[in-house]
């Protein structure tokens, strides 16, 4: 996603030299957020059946791009990337868009490519049982999937609750009860340290981690592995970029904390400043968007916009029980800084553009669901 919109960008923007687009996919760039929605739930004519219908248009050919897909970047020295087909490829720019890998637990199937939701598709039906392994974003949309497909579902959760990390528990708590009233054996406080031999496929969705370790020791990481990079999205090594899952950008809006965003909007949106900084030098553009991203689980739409701490207060929008509600946190100073929409989209626009500006908020029209969260401004 965030190589093709590099390259993409790239050519939109005037750039005339060599580019070459490396990808250990044999397939161009597609969208993974229907891997685990529609490329699942769809079957028969409708199935997606052509990794094709998942891909961003776009004309490599036309554009003069040097495509080298199903090689993979093994190694890297300054000015020289090394490929698994035993090339050296010069550059004077390189971007590392290589995303993420999902964590392995040593056992059951995972969910990252087009290849392993076919899979997926194939086991999950009527009367088959299905163990996944984590409550996350990915684990929730793939038992929505197996339940509609009719599937036996348990999700085993080593956390007390569903996105123990992000949410307070009563939100987490209203998750749970999502997995239940789909028929999901939703068992928490339950780490698991072997296949459960209670299923005929076993899913692992514990979480992704960046995929970095073909570039060698020179450049500066997070503890996670992710590549550390200016709020101008350039590494340590100077002329290499990070991008998408990949990066822990320096963010300015959090205080010049490194930011690991795992989401498609942050992955669409980074190439800009990439290629500003790669054409325009480095400074041109800053990278320092809200972070933003969805999911579609239980029949729900589920958005989250910003970063929420501890500190902030948490105004809800509607009850946790009523099929649409909205939570709002605000800081000390009244200002929000993360919303959480069920079912309100509108609450989720209104609320980035707030969240973006730092608006101060009246807090008890926030928790008005009467009142649009644009007119609670104080
Ligand atoms: C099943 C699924 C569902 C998702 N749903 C949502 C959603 O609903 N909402 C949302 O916001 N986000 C969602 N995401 C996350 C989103 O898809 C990612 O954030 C996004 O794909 C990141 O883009 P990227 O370009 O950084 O990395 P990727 O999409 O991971 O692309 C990186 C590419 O680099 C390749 N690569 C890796 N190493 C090398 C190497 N050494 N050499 C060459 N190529 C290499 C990989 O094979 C891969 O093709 C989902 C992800 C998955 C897996």
């Amino acid at each position: 996603m965030a190589g093709l919109h590099t390259v993409r960008l790239l050519r939109e923007k005037g750039f005339q030299g060599t580019v070459t687009f490396l990808g250990a996919e044999p397939h161009a760039p597609y969208d993974r957020p229907p891997l685990s929605k529609a490329v699942l739930k769809y079957r028969g004519e409708d199935a997606v059946d052509d990794v094709a219908e998942l891909a961003f248009a776009f004309d490599f050919e036309d554009a003069g791009v040097t495509l080298r897909f199903g090689e993979r970047a093994v190694g890297w020295a300054p000015g020289t990337v090394i490929t698994s087909g035993g090339d050296r490829l010069p550059y004077d720019a390189l971007v590392v868009a290589t995303g993420s890998e999902p964590v392995p637990l040593g056992f059951g199937g995972t969910l990252r490519t087009y290849e392993d939701a076919l899979l997926l598709r194939d086991t999950i039906g009527a009367g088959k049982r299905l163990a996944i392994v984590g409550a996350g974003w990915i684990g929730a949309e793939v038992a929505t999937a197996a339940r509609a497909a009719d599937c036996q579902v348990t999700v085993h959760e080593a956390r007390e609750r569903p996105l123990a990390a992000l949410f307070p528990a009563a939100i987490g708590e209203a998750m749970a009860g999502w997995y239940r009233q789909a028929g999901v054996a939703l068992r928490c406080s339950d780490p698991v340290t072997g296949a459960p031999d209670d299923a005929d496929h076993v899913l692992v969705a514990v979480g992704a981690r960046p995929d970095t370790r073909w570039l060698g020791a020179a450049f500066h990481r997070a503890s996670d592995g992710s590549l550390l990079a200016s709020e101008h999205l350039e590494t340590n090594v100077p002329g290499v970029y990070a991008v998408g899952d990949v990066a822990a950008y320096r963010s300015l809006r959090y205080g010049g904390e490194h930011v690991r965003v795992e989401h498609w909007d942050n992955a669409l949106r980074g190439p800009d400043t990439v290629v500003a900084n790669v054409l325009e030098g480095v400074g041109a553009e800053v990278f320092d968007p809200v972070p933003y991203f969805w999911s579609e689980q239980f029949g729900r739409m589920v958005q989250y916009v910003g970063r929420h701490t501890a500190h902030d207060r948490m105004v809800l929008r509607g009850a946790l029980g009523d099929p649409s509600w909205s939570a709002v946190w605000l800081d000390p100073l009244h200002r929000p800084t993360a919303v959480l929409a069920v079912g309100r989209p509108r609450d989720l626009a209104q609320g980035r553009r707030l969240v973006a500006a730092g608006t101060v908020l009246d807090a008890h029209r926030v928790a008005d669901v009467g009142v649009p969260l644009t007119s609670a401004a104080v």
